[in-house]
């Protein structure tokens, strides 16, 4: 790549030279965030100019080949992208201009690292680890001993600084044993051991500790950062064995990373649109159900015309949004969760005068604006967030969870199934407090949007539609193959 020219694929289309400054600057703001990373080991000791350290972050998720069976799909991709369509300008002298990696193709921004058809490694842990530990082994050497570029003594050190993807990848990919999938979901739960198996891998809520119980939650959350916690896993995944990690209390689990955009629009917002749009259609004229949720559809639908935004959803009816008694978004794409919540927002400004009189709506409404709020903040900034916007994206998120919380108690008051409390709304928590927790450390905090898997997704379904027409047989090799074509083409048009 430093041979022709391409390494500004992980460095936001700069080259070596002319990423220099914000290099620095990078890892100098990371430093006062991550004081006991060990990649200060290395640059105190003369090992590493840091000029020559790119961050990149790890990122895996499953797509979909031959006969709807899953292909894993690990990539890797730069932290510095070309930015994000939201993005502010404004912010950019605030930060010196270091712009997410959101804009560009899939194919332009990530570099594919390993595919693997899941009929090799579903019935066969072996398969699947052995894939991490050679991949981590490579990286590893990577990191340790950098890569020459050129033909003198000049070297690239890539620090993969996270692991990123949907829950059940993280899970997987750690093999974490404190994950969502441990939350307790019925009564009889408890005969079977799973209630106390914790929630969280960052903590240890689930465990003992309430984690719906906003002030337990956020002195156990606190004590993570002080105290190290028995690790989320029985064996640890060669990622944080391997590599260079942050050696403070537990940051071996927080190399794991919170996708706010699974975490939220694939979420819990679409509980929280499907229960608010039930709550709402209540307290609309027609006298029937059905005609109250085709209006609510009918102005969505104009909603989405008027905003130049795919509606995704072609049929809009009560089915949508589950039943009247127990709501639920039954949608999977996140952009449907975030059409809506937009729009809810506008809706409820809209019908102010209705919704005034009940406090419930009155809630949802301020959640749902706060919710945005935080979203539309995330991408609208740079990769670092200075600490007074990021105490504000925190209070939103805090605002979001809080009326969550309250929505639920009120519903659990009123009989209804409404707003259930699923394990994914404390990582909520854990983003607002992630957040804070940094911003009164340093100066800057890591934008949440740098983890986000929003753009990944785009990668992941080129690459399997790559592997749907080659050979089944020697389908890694030839997905590998034709991904190189794929990518000198794409990089050539730059
Ligand atoms: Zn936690």
């Amino acid at each position: 790549m430093a041979k022709m020219n391409d390494l500004g694929h992980l460095l936001g289309g700069h080259s070596l030279q002319s990423a220099c400054g914000i290099l620095l600057d990078f890892w100098s703001k990371y430093r006062a965030l991550f004081p006991q990373h060990e990649l200060r080991r290395d640059v105190d000791a003369g090992l590493k100019p840091l000029s020559h350290c790119l961050p990149i972050l790890f990122h895996g998720d499953e797509g979909v080949t031959y006969r709807k069976s899953g292909l894993l799909v690990l990539s890797i991709q730069g932290i510095f992208g070309h930015g994000s369509s939201k993005r502010d300008e404004n912010f950019r002298g605030a930060t010196q201009g270091i712009p997410l990696n959101f804009l560009r193709t899939g194919f332009q921004t990530r570099l594919l690292v390993c595919v693997c058809p899941k009929e090799l490694y579903s019935d066969d842990p072996r398969v699947w680890n052995a894939i991490f530990e050679v991949v981590v082994a490579d990286l590893a050497r990577c990191q340790k001993e950098g890569i020459a570029i050129g033909s003198g003594q000049e070297k690239v050190f890539p620090i993969l600084l996270g692991n990123k993807g949907d829950w059940s990848y993280l899970v997987s990919s750690a093999n974490l044993e404190r994950s969502y999938r441990r939350a307790p979901k019925g009564a009889r739960d408890d005969d079977h051991n799973v209630s106390g198996a914790g929630i969280c891998h960052l903590c240890t809520c689930g465990q003992g500790v309430d984690w719906e119980d906003l002030n337990a939650a956020e002195a156990e959350m606190e004590r993570s950062f002080v105290e190290e916690l028995p690790p989320p896993w029985f064996r640890e995944c060669a990622m944080t064995r391997e590599l260079l990690v942050d050696r403070s209390p537990n940051g071996k689990a927080r190399f794991h990373l919170i996708d706010p955009w699974h975490t939220l629009h694939l979420g819990v917002g679409k509980s929280w649109v499907a229960c608010g749009i039930m709550m709402i259609q209540k307290f609309l004229p027609e006298s029937q159900m059905d005609a109250r949720i085709s209006f609510i559809g009918s102005r969505y639908k104009n909603f989405c015309k008027r905003k130049k935004l795919d509606p995704v959803l072609r049929k809009i009816d009560w089915r949508t949004f589950g039943s009247a008694t127990e709501p639920s978004g039954c949608w999977n794409k996140a952009a449907v969760t975030s059409n809506f919540m937009m729009f809810l927002e506008e809706f409820c400004e809209e019908h102010r005068d209705v919704l005034q009189g009940d406090e419930r709506l009155r809630v949802f409404a301020a959640g749902t604006m706060r919710a945005n709020e935080f979203m539309r903040g995330i991408y609208s900034h740079d990769v670092l967030i200075p600490r007074d916007s990021a105490m504000y994206l925190s209070n939103c998120l805090q605002d979001f969870f809080k009326a969550y919380l309250f929505q639920a108690a009120a519903a659990y008051n009123l009989g209804l199934a409404y707003f259930g409390l699923f394990p994914k709304l404390h990582a909520v928590h854990e983003l607002s407090f992630h957040l804070k927790k940094d911003a009164q450390r340093a100066g800057y905090v890591m934008n949440p949007a740098v983890f986000s898997c929003s753009m990944d997704e785009d990668f992941i379904g080129r690459c399997a539609a790559v592997s749907r027409c080659v050979s089944p047989r020697i389908m890694s090799k030839r997905t590998l193959e034709r991904y190189l074509c794929h990518i000198q083409c794409a990089w050539a048009r730059n």
